[in-house]
C-alpha cells in the first residue's frame, strides 16, 4: 500500500463537537506522511498518486480516532480545490470511489473571480453541495 498523507483540519469533531486534531489519511500528491492543514497546497514529487488538478476533486479518506470521544469516520471525503485542501466530511455513500486512485473530479477550475475564504473553514462537506446548486 505504501505511504499516505494526513489532513488535519483542526476543527469540531462531527460526533462530540470538541475542537480537536482529528487526522484523516489519504493518498494524493507525493505520499510521504505529510501533514496538511486547511488551505494547504498539495505537494508533488516522488511516490506521487494522481496528478495536479486545477478544479474541485474528491479524495477517499480514512479518519483516525477523535482524541476526545474515540469516534472515527472510516469513509471520509476530502475536497481539494485548485490544488488546496479545503474541507472534509463523512461520505455517507455519496461518492463511489474506484481504484487505483480513488479520486473523483467534480468540476473544472473555478472562476478567477471566486476566492475561497480559507479563514473560515467549515468542517462538513455540505457547503460544497450548496455551492454547486
Ligand atoms: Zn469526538
Amino acid at each position: 500500500m505504501g505511504a499516505f498523507n494526513v489532513y488535519n483540519p483542526i476543527g469540531p469533531c462531527p460526533n462530540c463537537g470538541n475542537t480537536v486534531n482529528q487526522r484523516f489519511q489519504f493518498k494524493y500528491g507525493e505520499c510521504n506522511l505529510y501533514e496538511y492543514h486547511i488551505g494547504a497546497e498539495i505537494i508533488w514529487g516522488g511516490n506521487q498518486r494522481g496528478k495536479p488538478n486545477p478544479g474541485l476533486i474528491a479524495l477517499d479518506a480514512c479518519g483516525e480516532e477523535c482524541p476526545v470521544c474515540d469516534w472515527a469516520e472510516d469513509h471520509a471525503v476530502i475536497f481539494v480545490d485548485g490544488g488546496r485542501l479545503v474541507c472534509v466530511g463523512p461520505n455517507k455513500a455519496k461518492y463511489s470511489f474506484s481504484k487505483p486512485y480513488n479520486i473523483i473530479e467534480i468540476r473544472p477550475a473555478r472562476s478567477q473571480f471566486h476566492v475561497f475564504d480559507y479563514q473560515k473553514p467549515e468542517f462538513p462537506i455540505f457547503d460544497y453541495e450548496k455551492e454547486q446548486e
